[in-house]
């Protein structure tokens, strides 16, 4: 006589139950594990995660399997003492997901072996999608997509499914879609003309139940084949979700959703495309900020020019630039500077015939700056994100150039 008599193994829709105590225990977190003489309860096992409800009214945070020990139900709060009788109830939302996603599974997983051979080889429900890891040779998309159609006429078949329990002499006969792990007499789980394996979890009546299923997404992992997949309710909240990023995006284009992505692709080719025209752009501009700039500063006593400037907002390859630009005149140096809200940037650069190690200034540079950065004896570049303080680095730098 097993601990626990379960109730959900018979009844997958029964979420009220009455059970007598036959133990309690305390748990480290403070709660209490209560075992009963039957339950309702799934405990986390098989992929599925754990039922959640109240025994007399008192929460049920999870269920652990105890195998012969029985059912564990964590009780937070008041638990009832061993002998009392009690009124579970399973959270049927929950259940109800459950449900949907592990018989989701079933399917879905046949419906691999059916067109491709395609063993299930882990299923895992999480918070809001599910995975299989299969065994397919060369996944696409279509491949992908066939199954699903597949599992998704199965589930509008509206399929009776039926629990049987034989012993393992009788299901050695029976064309099992999964060894068995376990020995002794075994749980089948038949989707009538479609699917049947061995299962101790909580299954629809009928596949209709399901709803459907959707393939969120899918990539190659350790050799297999990882399938994003959500059944039922997850697939329509699936769908919300994506409806609404899609329709998002087709709205900074004014244009329909089914032409975002169409749309984005050709927005990212123009991005690039001006980028490039941009930078041609800034080189002949930098010429000609560069003579400004070079003319305005006068020469010190020994002819040397240095020009000490700080933009705002501009990136490192245009300050560069215009850095390059400077230094194509004789005797010059330029210490130039850019800041938005939380970098600062540094481009020090000198003429061939100009003194001064631009690296060994830039590295004091962006001591000042807490930043990094440095380069050649005559280019160097640098940052940091101690913004108000981009003056103090580049005058110090110049002073100690006169
Ligand atoms: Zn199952």
């Amino acid at each position: 006589m097993p601990a626990t008599e379960r109730l959900y193994y018979n009844d997958s829709h029964l979420i009220e139950f009455e059970a007598l105590v036959t133990d309690k225990t305390d748990r480290v977190s403070g709660w209490t594990a209560v075992t009963l003489d039957r339950t309702a309860f799934y405990p986390t096992g098989g992929g599925q995660p754990s039922d959640t409800g109240t025994l007399n009214g008192e929460r049920v945070l999870e269920c652990i399997e105890g195998e012969e020990n029985g059912v564990l139900h964590v009780v937070q709060g008041r638990a009832p003492e061993v002998g009392a009788t009690v009124k579970g109830r399973v959270d049927w939302p929950r259940r109800l997901d459950h449900m949907q996603q592990h018989t989701g599974q079933h399917i879905l997983s046949q419906a691999f072996v059916t067109l491709f051979n395609a063993p299930t080889k882990s299923f895992r429900v999480l918070s809001d999608v599910c995975e299989i890891d299969i065994e397919i040779n060369n996944p696409t998309d279509e491949l992908i997509e066939r199954a699903v159609e597949l599992a998704n006429n199965v589930i509008w078949e509206d399929r009776k499914i039926t629990i049987t329990n034989v012993t393992s002499e009788e299901a050695a006969d029976l064309p099992l879609r999964k060894e068995p792990a376990r020995q002794g007499e075994l749980r089948l789980i038949e989707i009538e003309g479609f699917d049947l394996t061995p299962c101790g979890g909580t299954h629809a009546y009928r596949t209709g139940e399901v709803g459907m299923i959707v393939v969120r997404h899918w990539d190659r992992a350790k050799g297999l084949t990882r399938i994003e997949f959500a059944a039922g309710t997850r697939a329509l909240a699936d769908y919300r979700r994506a409806n609404k990023t899609a329709r998002a995006v087709a709205a900074l284009y004014s244009a329909s959703r089914d032409d975002a992505a169409k749309l984005t692709g050709r927005m990212v080719e123009e991005n690039k495309e001006l980028h490039r025209r941009v930078r041609g752009l800034e080189e002949i501009a930098a010429h000609v900020e560069a003579n400004e700039l070079w003319s305005s500063v006068s020469p010190n006593s020994a002819g040397l020019r240095i020009v000490n400037q700080i933009f705002n907002n501009r990136d490192a390859e245009s300050l560069k630039h215009l850095a390059q630009a400077l230094i194509a005149q004789p005797l010059t140096i330029a210490l130039l500077g850019s800041r938005d809200k939380s970098d600062a940037r540094l481009v020090f650069a000198r003429s061939a015939d100009a003194p001064g190690d631009m690296n060994a200034l830039m590295r004091s540079a962006c001591e000042v700056l807490n930043g990094r950065g440095g380069g050649k004896p005559d280019l160097a570049q640098g940052g940091g994100k101690n913004v108000e303080k981009i003056r103090d680095a580049i005058d110090a730098a110049a002073s100690s150039l006169s």
